[in-house]
């Protein structure tokens, strides 16, 4: 899923200079689950903008906003609303406001700040294990990626700082060598000769934790 964080308050109302009319839409798929734009967080953004004058036409959180047929159906649906705004804060993910664009007129402002695909590793603890390179290397580092997991960026093999497993960069995380080296031991040598380098510059490893 698509791992969100909210901007602060004091951006969006930059957004708004000169609006006075306002639409906020949720989605009810990942930023439900990271807590950044479910329905909890629709109300208290509507709650924030209400006591600083501002008229909030309606509410609502979409399924899935990155589905635009979703999109599409709310708009059809709630039409002379939405003419009457003079913006919409979408509270999803940088696609989910881009689907809005190709059916209203009205100005979009996005909520969220996008931050990695994330994996959940258990509720509330949120990993970023694929930075959606296109040129997928898995097949020769045992399902371990090496383009995000590794801090440093080492695609070719371990860079010698590893201790116990760990990571000498990100001292909590696995060394991502050790866990390709440890899940292949015997055919390691021959199985990485076929490594393919990728053509993207690692990433650090992002997290986001709301429950410990
Ligand atoms: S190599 Fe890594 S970053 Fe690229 S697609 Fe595969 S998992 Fe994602
Ligand atoms: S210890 Fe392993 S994961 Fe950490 S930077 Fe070095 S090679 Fe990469």
């Amino acid at each position: 899923m698509i791992a969100t964080k909210q901007k602060e308050l004091k951006v969006l109302l930059k957004y708004l200079s000169g609006e006075k009319n306002i639409i906020i839409v949720g989605c009810g798929l990942c930023a439900t689950t990271f807590q950044t734009g479910g329905e909890k967080q629709v109300q208290e953004l509507k709650d924030k903008l209400g006591k600083k004058g501002y008229i909030i036409l309606m509410t609502a959180v979409i399924d899935a906003v990155c589905d635009q047929r979703q999109v599409r159906l709310f708009i059809n649906k709630n039409k002379k609303k939405i003419e009457q705004a003079d913006s919409l804060i979408v509270m999803a993910c940088g696609a989910g406001v881009q689907s809005f664009g190709e059916f209203v007129k009205i100005k979009l402002h996005p909520a969220l700040d996008t931050v990695f695909l994330a994996n959940e590793k258990r509720l509330g603890s949120f990993q970023q294990f694929c930075s959606l390179c296109g040129d997928c290397q898995l097949e020769s580092t045992d399902g371990v990626c090496v383009i995000t997991r590794c801090p440093k960026g080492f695609i070719n093999g371990p860079c010698g700082g590893s201790k116990n497993g760990k990571c000498e960069a990100l001292v909590e995380n696995d060394c991502v060598w050790n866990l390709i080296f440890k899940s292949n031991e015997k055919n390691f040598s021959k199985k990485h000769k076929s490594y393919l380098p990728p053509k993207k510059k690692s990433p650090h490893p992002q997290k986001i934790e709301w429950r410990k």
